[in-house]
């Protein structure tokens, strides 16, 4: 019989695995913050409320340093300044240190972080549902909104997660007062609307807001508030949208010759869009909307 590990062995290596993990994530938050998608406060916002997060765990000397234009000379400046030791990490800092380091930040960065709202429209198939669920899923920080919709559930889908569900009766309701910021009918078919209380709330608090919708739905967005930033997601190719869009499997061919239709018709408005997003890889499509979101909220 070969000799099994000592247990103590075998906890080092979850141990060492863990730690690896842990300087990923940690190098992970360091990239949002040198690439504009997250600021250093949105980070100690989740290192103070989250002790177990990577955020907790960062130094807060690596985390000065990671923001664009502050290099390691003027980041031990400011931590001597505000009495902060070297190998500090986020959590570790006492109620004064952070107080006084919020402070600094909010001087660095402006006094109020403002709210964004970035509209993420683009052809049928493009994709736009699959890149929001990616940020769904690796950007906590984004508030997706959760349009209303008269269209019944796919398989998988959850009623105020990915829509809200609601009768044509409801639906009425909430246009009749005034609930939705914008809603259309997408392909002939269903109404779908977003609602508003939800964005309000997020954009107040500094939040941003991500919206996936149709074209005629950024435009009335566009037309309701001029500040929204609109984003369009574009196929690799048009071959390749039509392969999407025949390969998804769930209209009949009736349903996919008008949202080919509509996808025609759709892509020539690109130009009406603040950027331009080539969806080739989901994850790098995602990333790149996330940034766009950061940059924007720097503009007037
Ligand atoms: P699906 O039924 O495939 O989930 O979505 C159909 C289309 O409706 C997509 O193009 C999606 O972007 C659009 N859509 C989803 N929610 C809204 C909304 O709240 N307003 C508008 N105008 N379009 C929406």
């Amino acid at each position: 019989m070969s000799p099994r590990p000592d247990p103590p062995d075998v906890d080092r290596v979850a141990a060492s695995r863990a730690a690896v993990a842990a300087r990923r994530a940690r190098a992970a938050v360091k990239h949002d913050v040198a690439t504009h998608a997250r600021t250093a406060r949105d980070v100690l916002d989740t290192a103070w409320s989250n002790p177990e997060s990577a955020e907790a765990g960062l130094r807060v000397r690596e985390l000065l340093t990671s923001v664009p234009t502050l290099g390691p000379v003027r980041a031990a400046k400011i931590m001597a300044e505000l009495g902060i030791a070297e190998s500090k990490r986020a959590a570790g800092l006492g109620i004064r240190q952070r107080a006084e380091l919020w402070k600094y930040l909010v001087g660095r960065e402006g006094g109020v972080q403002p709210g964004r709202l970035v509209v993420l429209a683009g052809p049928t198939a493009v994709g736009k549902g699959t890149v929001s669920a990616y940020i769904r899923e690796n950007y906590p920080e984004i508030q997706l909104s959760v349009s209303a919709t008269t269209r019944p559930p796919r398989p998988g889908e959850i009623d105020g997660v990915h829509y809200y569900f609601v009768s044509d009766a409801e639906f009425d309701r909430m246009i009749a007062s005034h609930e939705l910021l914008e809603w259309a009918v997408v392909h002939n078919s269903y109404r779908y609307g977003t609602p508003k209380p939800p964005i309000d709330a997020a954009l107040q608090a500094g939040k941003r807001v991500l919206l996936e919708i149709d074209l005629q739905g950024a435009r009335n967005v566009r037309a309701e508030l001029p500040n929204a930033l609109l984003v369009f997601l574009l196929p690799p190719t048009w071959d390749e949208l039509v392969r999407r869009l025949t390969g998804r499997g769930t209209e009949d061919p009736a349903e996919q010759a008008r949202r080919l239709e509509t996808a025609r018709v759709e892509l020539a408005a690109q130009d009406e869009f603040d950027y331009r997003v080539i969806n080739t890889d989901v994850g790098a499509a995602a990333r790149e909307v996330v940034e766009l979101m950061a940059v924007s909220s720097n503009r007037p």
